[in-house]
């Protein structure tokens, strides 16, 4: 370290260069001495290490600011009292094939794309889980009220005696020897169109540079198992089939320290015998009496866990609909409730006795022909 070369010496800028000149110096010199470019090459790697080394600083305001007022001793761990350090590129004595954390696409990507072969992302960093998905049938009152299900589940748990690793216990992953800790391989071919690097994820790792040495006995080293667990999934008042409830977290464990994927809940709503609905309004065909429709009645309209009165008007006609308000389903999100309509339909008496038909009659020779609106205009009716 004692012989290093000043960053601004390293990039071939002055002190004054703006940002757009350091990068673009960096990248000149990234290109050019790229290990992957250089194979075998020691001068280069060395070159290119320190052109990286020397970006890293440059590039971020902070570390410049600290290089530009103490040198070395402002960003260098081994000055000092190991303030900064080198965060980004990450392992630099780490170069046997590809560098620590920065490979060649991504250099590539740092500038905005350069064309070039087919290019993956690296696939070594923090990775969220899967999400998983999962019906649930509910009753039509339990839509309308919330509730609280107790669901089983069959998906793939972080391993309890690896504690997700993979690895034995007591024992610890080893680097890739395949890619060396990069997590991906490169390699060169020649087409009509000219040398192309190709960067692949390393197979032998999947990406993370890391490989289990002696795998747990529990996973066989996949660090999850396949477990059927019970979860309680709290569902909200007003669902509706097709809603989805999201249950943060309950998906499958994320790899490399990602987040834990989610379950998806899509709800499924069994019908109700007697009530309908339609968004956040319910629906209920009422049968009422002759009498009650002809002379107006009071009459309860069955609810759940409650019954609503309502005045039938006097001459009430079968298939009118009333409306009352606010007693329909609470809505997810604001917990405004629908409206509900009920259609009331007169009954006709069925199975009746002597007595009764006298009644009837009595009461239809009672009732004139223009008591009956609609009937009365039909009767004169001709076509
Ligand atoms: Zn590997
Ligand atoms: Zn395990």
């Amino acid at each position: 370290m004692a012989d290093k070369r000043d960053y601004y010496e390293v990039l071939g800028v002055s002190k004054n260069a703006s940002d757009a000149e350091i990068k673009k110096a960096y990248h000149k010199l990234a290109m050019k001495y790229h290990p992957d470019r250089n194979p075998g090459d020691k001068t280069a790697e060395e070159k290119f290490k320190e052109a990286n080394e020397a970006y890293e600083i440059l590039s971020d305001p902070d570390k410049k600011d600290k290089y530009d007022r103490f040198g070395f001793a402002g960003v260098d761990p081994n000055f000092g009292a190991g303030q900064g350090g080198f965060g980004g590129f990450g392992g630099f004595g780490n170069f046997g094939g590809g560098m620590g954390g920065m490979g060649f696409e991504d250099i590539f990507d740092m500038f905005g794309g350069m064309g070039g072969g087919s290019r993956r992302r690296s696939r070594s960093g923090p990775q969220k889980g899967r999400d998983l998905q999962k019906t649930v049938t509910i009753d039509f009152t339990d839509a309308l009220f919330g509730c609280s299900k107790q669901i089983e589940l069959t998906k793939a748990v972080k391993c309890k005696t690896c504690g997700g690793s993979g690895c034995k216990p007591g024992t610890n992953k080893k680097t890739c020897d395949q890619c060396g800790g990069s997590g991906q391989v490169s390699q060169v071919s020649n087409t009509p169109f000219g040398r192309f690097q190709n960067i692949t994820t390393c197979s032998k790792c999947g990406g993370t540079g890391q490989i289990v040495e002696t795998p747990c006995s529990d996973c066989g080293g996949a660090g999850v198992q396949k477990k059927t667990v019970k979860i309680k999934v709290d569902i909200p008042a007003g669902v509706n089939t097709d809603s989805i409830v999201t249950v943060r977290g309950q998906g499958e464990p994320g790899k490399n320290g990602g987040p834990d994927g989610d379950l998806y809940i899509v709800i499924n709503v069994r019908p109700h015998s007697t009530y309908k609905r339609r968004g956040n309004d319910l629906y209920l065909d009422l049968p009422i009496t002759f009498d009650q429709a002809a002379l107006g009645a009071k009459v309860q309209v069955p609810g759940f866990g409650e019954s609503y009165s309502y005045t039938i008007t006097p001459g009430t006609q079968t298939g009118s609909t009333f409306r009352l308000k606010g007693k329909g389903v609470p809505d997810i999100r604001t917990g405004r409730k629908g409206d509900l309509y009920v259609k009331v339909t007169v009954e006709v008496p069925a199975k009746l006795g002597r007595k009764e038909k006298k009644a009837i009659e009595d009461m239809a020779s009672a009732i004139p022909a223009s008591a009956y609106p609609k009937k009365s205009k039909f009767d004169k009716l001709k076509f």
